[in-house]
């Protein structure tokens, strides 16, 4: 990736706030000369937006903008989706952990817009299943489930989102009373989370007047979330989750999403200490990985059948990693960045046992 630009001309006004979009004008740009820069291109071209007045560059639109160590972008991409935790990978390039983070929030945003930007809009024509990932943030008293809806047919990846639990299950003596500290302390999951976030879930992946067969296990939250959904048709399947997980269970496109997930992420592995600290993070790599597994990947290692997107016939092959990073996206252009969507690329899910979580205001590196 030597070239900065992916354009030749700048194509719009690269400023979030500029008001040249709402016109119908054409948008035109001034030359505004050069800066110099220590690695290639030596030479980046500066220009003026006639709009707004305000400046960018040709780099603007490069997905490694404003970044110190640009050239890491592409292979912490492999990294995070090959189980390296964000120590791993810094002590191997020689950065902070820190920046590794960084690096890994902004390629969750960017696979975030991404996957909207590509993913079908129209009715899912396939059966769907659904499932949650059980996993934690921060510590094994805050459980989350990360609900994932992903076609029957092509295991194409429609859409996730997040769910906080309360911790369950057998507990000692002693973690029954913590729990209930940290509950005073930070207080109690929603209850209704569940019910709510795959309620969200299902509206955005099939849209209004949609009607889809859908498959889950037997988790009682999914029927009240369908029940609430009245402008789309769900043929709700269940099977519980104690069938033996094999190639003939309904729900083997998710298994296998799960499987990949925990195969692929570091943080979701059983026993790990690179387990996810904040949610807001562990949404970012599983958006990673959600376009890793939709447009990079083979959906089957030894038979090579093609990736997700593919079998859905949204791709023509399997794209590269550089590819997917080709040029930067701006989530005003993407369009249906609102709701849950939005409060996950802005970096607003919270983490409960975190009372200031940081949220990603930054202007300019979007
Ligand atoms: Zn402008």
């Amino acid at each position: 990736m030597d070239d900065l630009s992916p354009y030749r001309r700048p194509p719009f006004c690269p400023h979030a706030d500029c008001d040249s979009r709402s016109q119908s004008t054409t948008w035109r740009f001034i030359k505004k000369g050069y800066y110099l820069r220590r690695r290639r291109p030596h030479r980046v071209q500066k220009y003026q937006c006639s709009r707004c007045r305000r400046y960018f560059s040709a780099a603007s639109f490069s997905t490694r903008y404003w970044l110190r160590r640009p050239e890491l972008l592409e292979p912490v991409f492999h990294r995070l989706v090959a189980c390296s935790g964000f120590r791993q990978i810094a002590r191997e390039y020689g950065v902070s952990h820190s920046t590794v983070r960084r690096m890994s929030d902004r390629l969750g945003r960017h696979c975030l817009l991404f996957h909207e930007r590509r993913r079908p809009k129209s009715c899912p024509t396939e059966p769907l299943v659904l499932d949650g990932l059980r996993s934690f943030e921060h510590s094994q008293y805050w459980p989350m489930d990360l609900n994932l809806v992903v076609g029957g047919e092509s295991l194409f990846v429609y859409g996730f989102n997040d769910a906080g639990l309360r911790r369950s299950g057998t507990m000692r003596p002693y973690q029954v009373v913590k729990r209930e500290a940290l509950e005073r302390r930070f207080g109690r999951p929603d209850p209704q989370a569940t019910r709510k976030r795959v309620e969200e879930l299902l509206r955005r992946v099939v849209p209004p007047g949609g009607a889809v067969v859908l498959r889950s296990d037997e988790h009682q939250a999914y029927p009240r979330a369908i029940a609430r959904i009245r402008d789309r048709t769900f043929v709700h399947t269940r099977t519980s989750s104690k069938l033996a997980r094999t190639l003939e269970n309904p729900l083997f496109p998710v298994n296998l999403s799960d499987l990949l997930i925990r195969h692929s992420s570091a943080n979701h592995k059983r026993e790990t200490i690179a387990f996810s600290k904040r949610r807001q993070s562990a949404l970012y790599r599983l958006a990673i990985w959600t376009v890793w597994r939709n447009y990079v990947k083979d959906r089957s290692e030894n038979r090579r059948r093609g990736t997700p997107a593919q079998a859905l016939g949204i791709a023509t092959r399997a794209l590269s990693v550089r590819e997917v990073l080709g040029r930067r996206r701006f989530p005003w252009r993407t369009g249906t960045v609102r709701g849950w969507l939005a409060s996950c690329y802005f970096g607003r899910i919270r983490t409960r046992a975190i009372g200031r979580c940081v949220a990603h205001d930054a202007r300019y590196a979007m």
